[in-house]
């Protein structure tokens, strides 16, 4: 079944009149189709009172979604307009209000500013002298107002004089033209004709042409149409003052949709409508000067700024509401100006009720933390952290917490924050970190049960060998030699998955250990092996630099450091290894340097990943691909970390950093 269209209705006596069908018409097209809705024009064709409420009442029998209304003061509007608010059809004016009605709001231009700026315009232009007569359709409240405006600035002209007001409410100029033939013959002193109606300044423009008086007597009109343009253009029309029918159109449409739908300036709930009263959409001035740019200023796309500014509104206001997680505004002093219906939901408090409440009663909030919130509401900065919630009933649970400033708003500077529940995410850290040590363990006892039985294959090989030893030729003592060297290499992988294995439960014993020594120490433990391999060593060390580190694992760092560096160190250049030490910020850096193969750039990383053999000499040397893996994970084990810089032939050196313990020099 598909659903009927939203009906919205716009009214207004002579609703097909051009100036409507010119301004108003194509705007309700417009929003029509942007919102998805329908918007009739219904009001009658002619200036039939009758017709005119027939067709309020006809809209509020057909139920419609919204009434735009241009008010006219005939008997029955006011109780028309409260039916419809009466069958909870919001109903809202434009261009001329309904006074004393229940209408929701009124939209259009101030006309009373209008009619004052009127007569300072007419004064300038007349040198502040003469008979001035004015023109329009009385007993509307707008162009009423105008009278009123351009009657109490008048009084300030003293050398200007208004000689009369009449009513020249005609479909046509004709009695506009009237009137105005009339007033010359009796006052051929007339200096100023000012008109409120659309027709009233073309109907008297026409006539000082047609006597060819069009420049001496100033004339101002209302609206900027063609048939205003053209006197304009030949100056029987000084200057026109024209409403923003586009703006006040639009502006009334969006007030009913928002009254159904509600939207950003309802507070998100249908059925009210906050602004209610006056909005005065303004004029704007229109003479020969202006006149080929005033379709630009006019007709500048409002409507469809104004349609994206809500709409954008509404979707941010829609994702903050609809988020799951607590989302909040804080205003300087830590107040709550904001809570999402999330954050009342999880903290447990009802719906308003975190409003002015302080985040101090809702997160825990450690020394460090208040240190970046007042670094996010004094420098901007942005941050994120974990903490506990406290729900109203006092039970906690743990969130992650981000934070960013609010420059400006309804409050000032603030803070937004979003927090997120982290039970789950904490339950699953607890999970791998369980899993992986049952892993480590795993690995731990099968490296451990495939020892033993390695010893005695050793063992019996070797029995075997020793025993036979007269009766091997070259043949059975190479393939004796190739089992020697293979059991020796499970051996050595074994032993290294039980290093690896073992590490993460392994450190903990920290003491303060000079890394001068170390070093020293490192240096000595590979004496042999670098003189074997015609390598010198150089050991340059700060003096007074201390870490405080599981030795042994340090010493094991080493180890693998310094045996990769003999192991791949290649021939050809001076053969040479630096091990160095230095302060950096607030780290402690080690470093081993040598004069080899060097590794090419896209392996850096990947050679700290187990069993990831890739540098240079992967067919020339033995190895597991698990040593530099254990110098990770140990580092890491020490809250440091360590990488390599290093190219292919230029040597390499790995360096690892280990923060300082605090007050340590
Ligand atoms: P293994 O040495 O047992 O292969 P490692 O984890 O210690 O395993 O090292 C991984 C890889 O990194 C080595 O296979 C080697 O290709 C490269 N590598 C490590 N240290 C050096 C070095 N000092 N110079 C050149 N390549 C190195």
């Amino acid at each position: 079944m598909t659903q009927k269209m939203e009906e919205y209705t716009w009214i207004s006596i002579i609703s097909d009149h051009p100036v409507f069908a010119g301004h108003a018409h194509p705007v309700l097209r417009r929003l029509a189709s942007l919102y998805g809705v329908n918007i009739t024009i219904k009001g009658p064709s002619d200036t039939s009172g009758e017709k005119y409420i027939k067709a309020i009442n006809d809209a509020v029998k057909r139920k419609v979604a919204g009434i735009m209304l241009i008010g006219f003061p005939v008997k029955g509007v006011v109780a028309a307009v409260s039916k419809a608010i009466d069958s909870n059809i919001p109903v809202v004016t434009v261009d001329s209000d309904i006074p004393h009605s229940r209408r929701i709001a009124h939209v259009g231009t101030n006309w009373f500013k209008m009619g004052s700026g009127m007569a300072d315009k007419l004064a300038e232009l007349t040198g502040n002298k003469g008979k001035v007569l004015m023109l329009g359709m009385k007993g509307l409240a707008n162009m009423e107002a105008g009278f009123r405006g351009f009657r109490q600035r008048m009084s300030d002209y003293p050398g200007m004089d208004i000689i009369g007001c009449e009513d020249d409410m005609d479909a046509t100029t004709a009695r506009a033209e009237k009137i105005v033939e009339e007033y010359l013959e009796n006052h051929p002193d007339l200096s100023g004709i000012v008109g409120f109606d659309g027709n009233s300044g073309p109907g008297a423009a026409r006539v000082l042409e047609k006597r060819g008086k069009h420049g001496d007597i100033k004339v101002l009109c209302v609206d900027a149409d063609e048939m205003q343009a053209k006197h304009i253009k030949t100056g029987a029309i000084d200057a026109a003052f024209c409403q923003k029918r586009e703006v006040f159109t639009s502006v009334a449409f969006q007030m009913l949709y928002s009254f159904n739908h509600g939207s950003a300036i309802t507070g998100n709930i249908p059925g009210k409508v906050n602004i209610i009263g006056n909005i005065d959409t303004g004029h704007i001035i229109v003479t020969k000067d202006n006149l080929n740019t005033v379709e630009e200023e006019l007709r500048l796309d409002e409507i469809y700024q104004r349609h994206n500014v809500i709409q954008r509104c509404n979707l941010l206001t829609n994702m903050v509401e609809n988020i799951d997680s607590i989302s909040m505004a804080v205003d300087s002093s830590g107040m709550v100006v904001y809570a999402n219906p999330s954050a009342e939901k999880q903290l447990g408090y009802d719906h308003g009720k975190l409003v002015r409440v302080s985040i101090d009663k809702l997160f825990v909030l450690s020394p460090g933390i208040r240190d970046k919130m007042q670094d996010c509401l004094g420098r901007g900065i942005p941050a994120s952290f974990d903490t506990v919630a406290r729900k109203s009933e006092g039970a906690v649970f743990p969130v992650h917490v981000n934070i960013a400033e609010i420059k400006t708003g309804f409050h000032g500077k603030g803070i937004v924050l979003f927090a997120v529940n982290n039970t789950g995410r904490k339950r699953m850290e607890e999970e791998i970190l369980r899993k992986n040590q049952e892993l480590e363990s795993f690995v731990y006892s099968v490296s451990h049960d495939l020892r033993s039985p390695l010893v005695s294959l050793y063992g019996y090989a070797e029995n075997l060998y020793q025993g036979n030893m007269d009766k091997l030729d070259d043949q059975d003592k190479h393939y004796f030699n190739r089992i020697f060297s293979n059991i020796k290499k499970m051996e050595e992988l074994i032993h290294d998955l039980l290093e690896l294995s073992r590490i993460g439960r392994v450190i903990g014993e920290r003491t303060d250990v000079k890394v001068r020594e170390i070093l020293r120490e490192a240096a000595a433990r590979f004496s042999e092996q670098l003189k074997e391999n015609d390598i010198d060593v150089e050991v340059t060390a700060e003096g007074g630099c201390v870490i405080n580190v599981d030795k042994k694992q340090i010493a094991k760092v080493m180890d693998n450091l310094m045996s990769n560096a003999i192991k791949y160190m290649g021939n050809g250049r001076k053969k040479h290894i630096e091990l160095s030490c230095g302060k950096c910020g607030d780290n402690t850096r080690i470093c081993v340097k040598d004069t080899g193969m060097g590794i090419d750039k896209k392996y850096h990383d990947k050679i700290f990943e187990i069993f990831q053999r890739i540098g240079g000499g992967k067919e020339e040397t033995e190895g597991t691909g698990i040593g530099l893996a254990i110098v990770d994970k140990i580092i890491k084990g020490h809250d440091g970390r360590v990488w390599v810089d290093s190219a292919l032939g230029k040597g390499s050196e790995f360096c690892f950093e280990i923060p300082r313990k605090k007050g340590e020099s």
